[in-house]
């Protein structure tokens, strides 16, 4: 159900339950309604209701009228004897729909977002959308600048978030930034990296990792950035509520000084180039800084029930990195 009809089901719901809620909310009436609920089909008279709420008669009168009238107690006659019970009618179904669509559970409200893929070669780049706000992770470069453009053309793009300043994630900030009105965020530390991607040195580990660096240094020596000036800087702890979206920013330093994530509801967990999905999922093949880029692998496995989906390859469940 969309968020908004959502909402208003609760309204009408809350207010269809309000007698049922007032009734219930009292200490007294709450005593009569667990005596009625021990009972079978059959029903309790005033009588034994006072005898097991050690209430006095006229007090039992008075609130059973009171849960009569809202519909959570019903009245059989026999004979000139009335039995009292439970009647879990209309009225109570909709009291549980409030109450599970209020919840946690799978009925509840959820603020759902929803994410999609914008394929750019071997980089990504994701649009999270959620009731009618956007986000777009990522730029690539300049070859998918159409095609970004595409994707997030009709959503209501609030703000650009670039994981890093590496080249091959920012080249269509500027163009995509103008084009689609929306500000341009980033950490401060990648600032320097717009100009230049080799600003701040990188290294790499594993046989695939020195290819990859031998083949991005080469990326980055001809790469060309459109200047821009970065209109919010972001860092660990940060939302994006602001922004329509539910998600959380995480600092990730190591592959770059800047390199950040962004968690969208606690599950889905867009970590940039803090990890790799080239051949396999795995650490960072390149960093600036060893252990840093180690101890953010170990954040990102903290979230343990989130979606990985990285700068490059395809999404996998998180695990301990
Ligand atoms: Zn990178
Ligand atoms: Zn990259």
């Amino acid at each position: 159900m969309e968020f908004l009809a959502q909402i208003e089901k609760i309204k009408a719901d809350f207010t269809q339950s309000r007698k049922m809620l007032l009734a219930i909310g009292d200490a007294t009436r709450q005593s009569i309604v667990t005596v009625l609920m021990g009972t079978g089909y059959g029903g309790l008279r005033v009588g034994e209701i006072t005898a097991k709420t050690h209430l006095s008669r006229p007090a039992v009168s008075h609130h059973l009228k009171i849960l009569l009238d809202c519909g959570l107690v019903t009245v059989k006659k026999q004979g000139t004897k009335n039995f009292y019970s439970l009647h879990i009618g209309e009225e109570f179904e909709t009291l549980q729909s409030l109450i599970s669509q209020g919840g946690n559970g799978s009925g509840g409200i959820q603020k759902m977002h929803r994410v999609t893929k914008i394929p750019c070669g071997n980089a990504n780049c994701y649009c999270v959308e959620e009731n009618g706000s956007a986000i777009l992770i990522d730029t690539s470069r300049t070859a998918y600048r159409e095609r970004i453009y595409d994707a997030c053309k009709d959503k209501n793009v609030r703000l650009i978030v670039l994981t890093h300043g590496h080249a091959d994630h920012i080249q269509n900030a500027a163009a995509l930034a103008q084009r689609l009105n929306a500000p341009i965020a980033m950490h401060k530390a990648d600032k320097m990296l717009i100009s230049d991607s080799l600003a701040q040195p990188v290294s790499a580990h594993t046989l695939l990792g020195k290819l990859v660096l031998a083949l991005t240094m080469k990326n980055f020596e001809r790469d060309e950035v459109e200047p821009f000036a970065p209109d919010v800087f972001l860092e660990d702890g940060d939302t994006l509520e602001e922004y329509g979206i539910n998600a959380k920013i995480i600092g990730l330093p190591g592959h770059t000084k800047g390199s950040i994530g962004v968690l969208a509801g606690g599950k889905d967990f867009f970590v940039g180039d803090a990890l790799f999905h080239l051949l396999y999922p795995a650490k960072s093949l390149l960093y600036g800084d060893k252990a840093e880029m180690e101890r953010s692998a170990k954040k990102i496995g903290t979230h343990s029930s989130a979606v990985i989906h990285f700068g490059h390859g395809k999404p996998v469940p998180n695990r301990n990195w």
